[in-house]
């Protein structure tokens, strides 16, 4: 069937996935009451929904630009029985395209939870962690790598203890982004803060005026379009919402492709406004029916 792809003026998008994985229905759907979210939402006997974790490889040539890069296979069995996530599954989906890790150019992080960052290393049969994309350059916000390394309270420090195993191997690969900017031509990052401090999407503008964006942890699923709808993981929700806001009218003004990086349906999605002034789905891109 091949990997689902965008085309966005001179990029395509592949919608790249590490699988699926399940987390606590409440630590995902906030204040949102259970019985509202358990109907798109059905919770399993443990409280977890199903989640999908959606990596966008942004291709442009040589050049390949991977957005997130999921779990990976470094959790401990209690982790992975408890998030239900089995095997690390982007190397399938790169090889699905005739490609290697070593291809892999750069990688965008929008933060440093393990379900973003987990799969920046891969673990070998002797058990020790390596690059699992040996030339790639890290593209991270400072602050969020500062908060990841000093974490300041005892919150921060649980939702962070994975990033010193995650990062020590990379050492010389990794550069630090301050705030907003176009640092690979035509793909932005753009810091939002809201869900972290530092929380940054990835805007992929093409020479055509098409765009394509990531929106991370800001929208992770197709029920996150709606206003109230954040995940109680979020440092700041009232910001989450105020730039989901922006992004989203952004997007439907200008019929964006945006990305969900944790719907099980769903990959990717675009968005209309109703009179009403609500946001809808108007075409999506589902998952693939084997996963
Ligand atoms: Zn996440």
């Amino acid at each position: 069937m091949g990997v689902p792809h965008l085309r966005v003026g001179e990029f395509t998008i592949y919608l790249l996935s590490d699988g699926l994985w399940r987390n606590d229905g409440g630590c995902m759907f906030g204040i949102v009451p259970r019985v509202l979210w358990q109907r798109e939402h059905p919770a399993d006997e443990r409280n977890r929904v199903s989640l999908g974790l959606t990596c966008p490889l942004v291709v442009r040539g040589k050049e390949a630009i991977l957005i997130d890069t999921g779990i990976g296979n470094r959790l401990s069995e209690a982790e992975s029985e408890a998030y239900c996530h089995a095997e690390e599954k982007l190397s399938d989906g790169l090889r699905e395209l005739g490609m290697e890790p070593g291809d892999v150019t750069y990688v965008f992080l929008s933060h440093l939870h393990f379900d973003h960052c987990g799969g920046v290393v891969r673990r070998d049969r002797s058990g020790s962690l390596k690059p699992a994309f040996p030339k790639a350059r890290y593209l991270i916000q400072r602050g969020e790598y500062d908060v990841a390394r000093n974490h300041p309270n005892v919150r921060l420090r649980a939702a962070y203890r994975h990033v010193e195993q995650c990062f020590e191997p990379l050492k010389g690969a990794i550069e630090l982004l301050d705030g907003t900017g176009e640092f690979v031509s035509g793909v932005s990052a753009l810091v939002t803060a809201g869900h972290t401090r530092d929380h940054q999407v990835i805007v992929v503008k093409g020479s055509d005026g098409s765009c394509f964006s990531h929106l991370a942890d800001i929208v992770p699923t197709r029920s996150h379009i709606k206003p109230a709808w954040n995940q109680a993981y979020d440092l700041d929700p009232l910001r989450t919402m105020e730039e989901k806001a922006r992004l989203l009218d952004k997007a439907a003004e200008e019929s964006w492709w945006i990305t969900f990086a944790h719907d099980d349906k769903f990959l990717a999605a675009r968005i209309v406004k109703t009179s009403e002034n609500r946001i809808e789905l108007a075409e999506v891109v589902p998952r693939a029916a084997q996963e």
